[in-house]
């Protein structure tokens, strides 16, 4: 499924003429405009409101696409409807607010419109999963449910706009296994030149589908001009995808496969044995310290291991941030094994 369009319709032009130039590259399934546009400061452009959906109604006439648009309230459900609209979505800065959440939810029980619920701003499962169950609360089916991962916020500058934190995505799709999960590289990005990554890493995490905020002239768009594509880029993006099978059915294929994957089995046996085996001797170390009331952290001795591991990188082939991350849960689990020796009666 691929969903593209502008940030914002800004203008008739400019919405009909991406909106026609997107349906002909052929390979978008659904059209995109925001209508009122839930800004950082007040004093940006803050959508067109009700003459936005008129445009996207006529570009759905033009094309035959269906349309989907964002909305924050139910009056903006209630306009929505109005223009026949296919789809709503739920932006960030709403699916963080369960009043509006509820209102939504209670606007379009009923009207058979799909509803795409944004991730929250905040990274918060609980959350996103609880917007998901005030839809289906009010009758709305699983099947017009779906979820839409871009991003989160976060403190700093990193090299994404949004986080993509895919871990909690999954943890959606395991609570939510049948519900459709769309990607937005647009927002996760921020920027043009992230899109095929985040595309990619998309379809080979099996999303179904991405959704791609799409300009006629992005330098010129009165939101988002960063990280918006003109449609003939979309079409090579959208086309450059390796949309890789789950499985394939070739015995050839399977053996390698099994065989790999025992082999996987086999190590991941060896290194949680290995890590087994390190922590019991953190716990002797516990008890030697208890013995001799000396504190826990000595950070020399912890500096000094992290520099030989994080020193080995190159050789071992593994990122200085991979080994970084697992020396730090191995050394969390550690100081939490001798806490508790050495705080034992
Ligand atoms: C948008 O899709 O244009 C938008 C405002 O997205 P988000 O809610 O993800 O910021
Ligand atoms: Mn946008």
């Amino acid at each position: 499924m691929i969903i593209s369009g502008p940030c914002s319709a800004e203008t008739r032009e400019q919405t009909l003429e991406t909106c026609v130039r997107l349906a002909e590259t052929g390979v978008v399934d659904m059209l995109r405009a925001g209508v009122w546009k839930p800004r950082t400061s007040p004093g940006s452009f803050e959508g067109v409101g009700l003459k936005g959906l008129a445009w996207m109604a006529e570009a759905k006439r033009l094309t035959g696409l269906p349309f989907g648009v964002e909305v924050a309230s139910g009056k903006h459900v209630e306009s929505a409807l109005e223009f026949e609209v296919d789809c709503v979505w739920i932006g960030a800065r709403t699916t963080v607010s369960p009043f509006a959440v509820q209102e939504i939810a209670d606007a379009l029980k009923g009207s058979g419109v799909t509803v795409l619920i944004k991730n929250p701003m905040n990274p918060d499962i609980d959350l996103w999963a609880g917007a998901v169950r005030r839809f289906a609360a009010v009758g709305i089916p699983m099947e017009d449910i779906g979820l839409i991962h871009r991003g989160f916020s976060y403190f700093g500058q990193g090299k994404y706009r949004n986080a993509p934190m895919w871990p909690l995505a999954f943890e959606m799709r395991s609570r939510f296994p049948e519900m459709m999960m769309i990607c937005d590289p647009s927002h996760i990005a921020g920027t043009t030149e992230y899109l095929y990554e985040i595309s990619q890493a998309a379809a080979d995490l099996r999303y179904d589908g991405l959704i791609i905020e799409s300009h006629v002239c992005p330098s010129q768009a009165l939101s988002d001009a960063k990280q918006q594509v003109i449609p003939g880029e979309l079409e090579r993006l959208v086309r450059s995808i390796n949309w890789r099978r789950e499985g394939a059915d070739d015995p050839a294929f399977k053996q390698s496969l099994d065989r790999f994957r025992e082999e996987i089995d086999r190590i991941d046996g060896e290194v949680f044995d290995l890590l087994s085996r390190r922590m019991k001797i953190a716990e002797n170390i516990g008890r030697v310290k208890k013995d001799n009331d000396v504190a826990i952290l000595q950070s020399n001795r912890w500096g000094a291991i992290k520099e030989r591991i994080l020193s080995q990188s190159e050789k071992l082939e593994l990122s200085r941030e991979f080994l970084n991350e697992i020396l730090e849960a191995v050394h969390v689990e550690s100081i939490n094994r001798q806490n508790s020796i050495m705080n034992a009666n």
